[in-house]
Protein backbone atom coordinates (compact mmCIF):
# COMPACT_ATOMS: atom_id res chain seq x y z
CA UNK A 1 0.00 0.00 0.00
CA UNK A 2 1.34 3.42 -1.10
CA UNK A 3 1.26 6.10 2.01
CA UNK A 4 -0.67 8.31 0.92
CA UNK A 5 -3.50 5.58 0.17
CA UNK A 6 -5.41 3.78 2.34
CA UNK A 7 -7.24 0.44 1.72
CA UNK A 8 -9.33 -1.01 3.79
CA UNK A 9 -8.83 -4.65 4.80
CA UNK A 10 -12.43 -6.07 5.65
CA UNK A 11 -13.02 -8.13 2.98
CA UNK A 12 -10.36 -10.75 1.63
CA UNK A 13 -11.04 -10.08 -2.23
CA UNK A 14 -12.96 -6.65 -2.37
CA UNK A 15 -12.10 -3.13 -0.84
CA UNK A 16 -12.43 0.36 -0.78
CA UNK A 17 -9.63 2.18 -0.96
CA UNK A 18 -8.97 6.32 -0.11
CA UNK A 19 -6.41 9.14 -1.31
CA UNK A 20 -4.76 10.49 1.61
CA UNK A 21 -4.20 14.11 1.66
CA UNK A 22 -2.88 14.20 5.21
CA UNK A 23 -2.26 11.24 8.13
CA UNK A 24 -3.24 13.77 11.50
CA UNK A 25 -2.51 10.54 13.73
CA UNK A 26 -1.62 7.02 13.77
CA UNK A 27 -1.29 4.61 16.72
CA UNK A 28 -1.33 1.05 18.11
CA UNK A 29 -2.98 2.07 21.31
CA UNK A 30 -3.62 -0.83 22.92
CA UNK A 31 -6.14 -2.18 22.23
CA UNK A 32 -6.39 -1.60 18.05
CA UNK A 33 -4.33 0.47 15.29
CA UNK A 34 -5.80 3.75 14.98
CA UNK A 35 -5.76 5.81 12.19
CA UNK A 36 -6.82 9.30 11.42
CA UNK A 37 -6.81 10.86 7.56
CA UNK A 38 -7.55 13.54 5.49
CA UNK A 39 -9.49 12.37 2.32
CA UNK A 40 -10.96 15.06 -0.24
CA UNK A 41 -14.19 13.38 -0.80
CA UNK A 42 -14.86 11.86 3.23
CA UNK A 43 -13.14 14.82 5.26
CA UNK A 44 -11.27 13.49 8.15
CA UNK A 45 -11.79 9.61 8.55
CA UNK A 46 -11.12 6.97 11.42
CA UNK A 47 -10.08 3.67 10.54
CA UNK A 48 -9.51 1.18 13.11
CA UNK A 49 -7.68 -2.10 12.47
CA UNK A 50 -7.77 -1.26 9.04
CA UNK A 51 -11.34 -0.82 8.73
CA UNK A 52 -13.09 2.50 8.49
CA UNK A 53 -14.97 3.11 11.43
CA UNK A 54 -16.09 6.94 10.55
CA UNK A 55 -16.32 9.82 8.54
CA UNK A 56 -17.35 13.38 8.55
CA UNK A 57 -19.04 13.45 5.21
CA UNK A 58 -21.47 10.28 5.74
CA UNK A 59 -21.60 9.66 9.60
CA UNK A 60 -24.64 11.19 10.04
CA UNK A 61 -26.19 8.15 8.12
CA UNK A 62 -25.71 6.44 10.73
CA UNK A 63 -25.57 8.20 14.14
CA UNK A 64 -29.35 9.91 13.36
CA UNK A 65 -30.61 6.23 12.70
CA UNK A 66 -28.69 4.48 15.31
CA UNK A 67 -30.19 7.14 18.22
CA UNK A 68 -33.46 8.62 16.78
CA UNK A 69 -34.94 5.28 15.99
CA UNK A 70 -35.18 3.59 19.36
CA UNK A 71 -35.58 7.82 20.93
CA UNK A 72 -38.19 8.20 19.29
CA UNK A 73 -40.60 5.16 19.25
CA UNK A 74 -39.55 4.85 22.85
CA UNK A 75 -41.02 8.22 23.59
CA UNK A 76 -39.41 9.16 27.14
CA UNK A 77 -36.46 7.76 26.99
CA UNK A 78 -34.44 8.87 30.73
CA UNK A 79 -31.85 6.92 30.89
CA UNK A 80 -29.64 5.91 28.15
CA UNK A 81 -26.34 3.48 27.90
CA UNK A 82 -24.33 3.78 24.71
CA UNK A 83 -21.61 1.07 24.27
CA UNK A 84 -18.60 1.94 21.82
CA UNK A 85 -18.86 4.92 19.95
CA UNK A 86 -15.93 6.24 21.15
CA UNK A 87 -16.41 9.08 18.22
CA UNK A 88 -19.03 10.97 20.07
CA UNK A 89 -21.35 11.19 17.02
CA UNK A 90 -23.99 9.00 18.46
CA UNK A 91 -23.37 10.62 21.92
CA UNK A 92 -24.11 13.83 20.04
CA UNK A 93 -27.79 12.83 18.27
CA UNK A 94 -28.61 11.54 22.11
CA UNK A 95 -28.21 14.36 23.94
CA UNK A 96 -30.08 16.60 21.58
CA UNK A 97 -33.78 14.61 23.14
CA UNK A 98 -35.06 16.55 26.22
CA UNK A 99 -36.16 14.28 28.23
CA UNK A 100 -32.56 12.30 28.38
CA UNK A 101 -31.56 12.87 31.74
CA UNK A 102 -28.29 10.40 31.79
CA UNK A 103 -26.35 9.11 29.35
CA UNK A 104 -23.51 6.56 30.40
CA UNK A 105 -21.03 5.54 27.05
CA UNK A 106 -18.42 2.61 27.93
CA UNK A 107 -15.73 3.26 25.49
CA UNK A 108 -12.94 0.68 25.80
CA UNK A 109 -10.38 2.67 24.28
CA UNK A 110 -9.48 6.03 25.63
CA UNK A 111 -7.37 7.20 22.77
CA UNK A 112 -10.32 6.78 20.64
CA UNK A 113 -12.46 9.47 22.90
CA UNK A 114 -8.96 12.01 22.88
CA UNK A 115 -8.08 11.62 19.32
CA UNK A 116 -12.17 11.86 18.46
CA UNK A 117 -12.16 15.26 20.40
CA UNK A 118 -9.03 16.85 18.45
CA UNK A 119 -9.55 15.96 15.42
CA UNK A 120 -13.68 15.01 15.17
CA UNK A 121 -14.97 18.19 16.91
CA UNK A 122 -18.24 18.32 14.67
CA UNK A 123 -19.28 14.82 15.59
CA UNK A 124 -19.55 15.19 19.55
CA UNK A 125 -20.22 19.15 18.86
CA UNK A 126 -19.49 19.70 22.75
CA UNK A 127 -21.18 16.49 23.88
CA UNK A 128 -18.71 15.22 25.87
CA UNK A 129 -19.28 18.06 28.21
CA UNK A 130 -22.89 17.88 28.52
CA UNK A 131 -23.80 17.62 31.95
CA UNK A 132 -26.09 14.46 31.74
CA UNK A 133 -23.02 12.51 30.08
CA UNK A 134 -20.93 9.95 31.77
CA UNK A 135 -17.98 8.28 30.25
CA UNK A 136 -16.36 4.63 31.34
CA UNK A 137 -13.58 3.60 30.18
CA UNK A 138 -13.67 -0.09 30.01
CA UNK A 139 -14.88 -3.24 27.92
CA UNK A 140 -18.54 -2.94 27.30
CA UNK A 141 -19.13 -6.53 27.87
CA UNK A 142 -16.87 -6.33 31.34
CA UNK A 143 -19.64 -3.32 31.93
CA UNK A 144 -22.96 -5.12 31.65
CA UNK A 145 -21.75 -8.03 33.51
CA UNK A 146 -21.33 -5.98 36.26
CA UNK A 147 -24.32 -3.61 36.16
CA UNK A 148 -27.54 -3.46 37.48
CA UNK A 149 -29.17 -0.68 36.27
CA UNK A 150 -32.46 0.13 33.83
CA UNK A 151 -31.91 1.84 31.08
CA UNK A 152 -34.90 2.89 28.63
CA UNK A 153 -32.13 2.73 25.49
CA UNK A 154 -29.22 0.77 25.11
CA UNK A 155 -27.23 1.51 21.79
CA UNK A 156 -24.12 -0.70 21.01
CA UNK A 157 -22.06 1.50 18.31
CA UNK A 158 -19.29 -1.30 18.16
CA UNK A 159 -16.52 -2.25 15.66
CA UNK A 160 -17.13 -5.29 13.63
CA UNK A 161 -16.89 -8.26 15.35
CA UNK A 162 -12.97 -8.89 15.36
CA UNK A 163 -10.90 -7.78 17.99
CA UNK A 164 -12.02 -5.78 21.11
CA UNK A 165 -15.82 -6.07 19.67
CA UNK A 166 -15.85 -9.50 18.99
CA UNK A 167 -17.26 -9.97 22.42
CA UNK A 168 -20.25 -7.03 22.17
CA UNK A 169 -21.63 -9.77 19.16
CA UNK A 170 -22.12 -12.72 22.16
CA UNK A 171 -24.99 -14.36 23.51
CA UNK A 172 -24.29 -13.96 26.98
CA UNK A 173 -23.60 -10.17 26.57
CA UNK A 174 -27.46 -9.69 24.49
CA UNK A 175 -28.16 -11.37 28.06
CA UNK A 176 -26.44 -9.10 30.00
CA UNK A 177 -28.03 -5.94 28.17
CA UNK A 178 -31.66 -7.46 28.13
CA UNK A 179 -31.11 -7.83 31.75
CA UNK A 180 -30.00 -3.98 32.58
CA UNK A 181 -32.76 -2.83 30.27
CA UNK A 182 -36.03 -0.96 31.90
CA UNK A 183 -39.65 -2.37 31.20
CA UNK A 184 -40.47 -1.10 27.50
CA UNK A 185 -36.72 -0.50 26.79
CA UNK A 186 -35.15 -0.97 23.43
CA UNK A 187 -31.67 -2.27 22.89
CA UNK A 188 -30.57 -1.39 19.35
CA UNK A 189 -27.06 -2.74 17.97
CA UNK A 190 -24.69 -2.46 14.65
CA UNK A 191 -24.68 -5.37 12.52
CA UNK A 192 -23.08 -5.68 9.47
CA UNK A 193 -23.81 -4.97 6.16
CA UNK A 194 -25.61 -8.44 5.59
CA UNK A 195 -24.73 -8.69 1.59
CA UNK A 196 -21.07 -8.94 2.64
CA UNK A 197 -21.55 -10.33 6.35
CA UNK A 198 -24.83 -12.09 6.04
CA UNK A 199 -23.01 -14.53 9.05
CA UNK A 200 -23.88 -11.06 11.83
CA UNK A 201 -27.63 -10.99 11.29
CA UNK A 202 -27.84 -14.89 11.26
CA UNK A 203 -26.00 -15.14 14.53
CA UNK A 204 -27.48 -12.24 16.20
CA UNK A 205 -31.16 -13.58 15.09
CA UNK A 206 -30.60 -16.28 16.89
CA UNK A 207 -29.52 -14.70 19.94
CA UNK A 208 -32.13 -11.90 20.17
CA UNK A 209 -34.76 -14.89 19.73
CA UNK A 210 -34.28 -16.74 22.88
CA UNK A 211 -34.16 -13.48 24.85
CA UNK A 212 -37.16 -10.67 23.69
CA UNK A 213 -40.29 -11.37 22.90
CA UNK A 214 -39.81 -8.34 19.87
CA UNK A 215 -36.58 -8.36 17.69
CA UNK A 216 -36.30 -7.41 13.97
CA UNK A 217 -33.60 -5.77 12.12
CA UNK A 218 -33.54 -2.06 10.22
CA UNK A 219 -31.44 -0.61 7.37
CA UNK A 220 -29.57 2.03 6.62
CA UNK A 221 -27.02 2.63 3.34
CA UNK A 222 -23.96 4.17 5.05
CA UNK A 223 -21.99 4.85 1.90
CA UNK A 224 -18.76 3.77 3.50
CA UNK A 225 -19.81 0.64 5.10
CA UNK A 226 -19.24 -0.51 1.70
CA UNK A 227 -21.97 -3.28 0.18
CA UNK A 228 -25.11 -1.70 0.22
CA UNK A 229 -27.67 -1.32 2.92
CA UNK A 230 -26.15 -2.22 7.02
CA UNK A 231 -28.61 -3.60 9.06
CA UNK A 232 -28.85 -2.48 12.76
CA UNK A 233 -30.64 -4.95 15.46
CA UNK A 234 -33.96 -4.30 17.12
CA UNK A 235 -34.90 -6.06 20.46
CA UNK A 236 -37.29 -5.44 22.98
CA UNK A 237 -40.09 -6.85 25.45
CA UNK A 238 -42.30 -4.58 24.46
CA UNK A 239 -43.84 -5.57 20.89
CA UNK A 240 -45.86 -2.58 20.41
CA UNK A 241 -43.13 -0.18 19.98
CA UNK A 242 -41.45 -1.23 16.57
CA UNK A 243 -45.00 -0.60 14.88
CA UNK A 244 -45.39 2.69 16.38
CA UNK A 245 -47.43 4.70 14.23
CA UNK A 246 -46.48 7.59 11.60
CA UNK A 247 -48.80 9.89 13.68
CA UNK A 248 -47.16 9.22 16.48
CA UNK A 249 -43.79 9.71 15.48
CA UNK A 250 -44.30 12.61 13.24
CA UNK A 251 -45.97 14.25 16.93
CA UNK A 252 -42.73 13.24 18.56
CA UNK A 253 -40.19 14.29 16.09
CA UNK A 254 -42.36 18.21 15.84
CA UNK A 255 -42.33 18.33 19.13
CA UNK A 256 -38.08 17.71 20.09
CA UNK A 257 -37.91 20.00 17.13
CA UNK A 258 -34.61 17.91 16.61
CA UNK A 259 -32.86 18.76 13.40
CA UNK A 260 -31.73 16.07 11.24
CA UNK A 261 -29.96 15.20 7.38
CA UNK A 262 -31.07 11.89 7.24
CA UNK A 263 -33.97 10.53 9.63
CA UNK A 264 -37.36 11.24 9.13
CA UNK A 265 -40.39 9.65 10.93
CA UNK A 266 -41.58 8.31 7.30
CA UNK A 267 -37.88 6.31 6.99
CA UNK A 268 -37.57 5.24 10.49
CA UNK A 269 -41.18 3.40 9.51
CA UNK A 270 -39.61 2.04 5.98
CA UNK A 271 -36.38 1.11 7.30
CA UNK A 272 -37.61 -1.96 9.24
CA UNK A 273 -38.90 -3.76 5.74
CA UNK A 274 -35.97 -5.82 4.87
CA UNK A 275 -34.93 -8.11 1.52
CA UNK A 276 -35.99 -11.21 1.68
CA UNK A 277 -32.97 -12.76 1.66
CA UNK A 278 -32.25 -11.00 4.97
CA UNK A 279 -35.77 -12.03 6.11
CA UNK A 280 -34.69 -15.41 5.41
CA UNK A 281 -31.55 -15.25 7.10
CA UNK A 282 -33.17 -14.12 10.46
CA UNK A 283 -35.94 -16.69 9.92
CA UNK A 284 -38.83 -14.73 9.39
N1 LIG B 1 -19.90 3.35 13.66
C1 LIG B 1 -18.79 2.47 13.56
C2 LIG B 1 -19.04 1.26 12.69
O1 LIG B 1 -20.19 0.84 12.53
O2 LIG B 1 -18.07 0.69 12.18
C3 LIG B 1 -18.24 2.11 14.85
C4 LIG B 1 -17.99 3.33 15.64
S1 LIG B 1 -17.11 3.38 17.05
C5 LIG B 1 -15.65 4.17 16.51
C6 LIG B 1 -16.74 1.75 17.57
C7 LIG B 1 -16.07 1.82 18.95
O3 LIG B 1 -16.29 0.61 19.65
C8 LIG B 1 -14.57 2.05 18.89
O4 LIG B 1 -14.29 3.30 19.42
C9 LIG B 1 -14.00 0.90 19.73
O5 LIG B 1 -12.89 1.27 20.51
C10 LIG B 1 -15.20 0.51 20.57
N2 LIG B 1 -15.16 -0.85 21.11
C11 LIG B 1 -14.73 -1.99 20.51
N3 LIG B 1 -14.83 -3.03 21.35
C12 LIG B 1 -15.36 -2.56 22.50
C13 LIG B 1 -15.70 -3.16 23.75
N4 LIG B 1 -15.52 -4.46 23.97
N5 LIG B 1 -16.23 -2.36 24.72
C14 LIG B 1 -16.43 -1.03 24.49
N6 LIG B 1 -16.09 -0.41 23.36
C15 LIG B 1 -15.58 -1.16 22.36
Amino acid sequence: MARNEFAETLYDSYGQHFAIDEVYFESRTGHQHLLIFHNAKFGRVMALDGVVQTTERDEFYYHEMMAHVPLFAHGQPRRVLIIGGGDGGLLREVVKHRSVEHVTKVEIDAAVVDMAKTWFPDHSQGAFDDPRFHLVIADGAEFVRRANEAYDVIMIDSTDPIGPGEVLFTNDFYRQCERNLAPGGIMVTQNGVPFMQLDEVRKTSRAFRDLFADWHFYGVAVPTYIGGMMTLGWATQDAGLRGQSLEVLEERFKTAAIATRYYTPAIHRGAFALPRFVEEAIGK
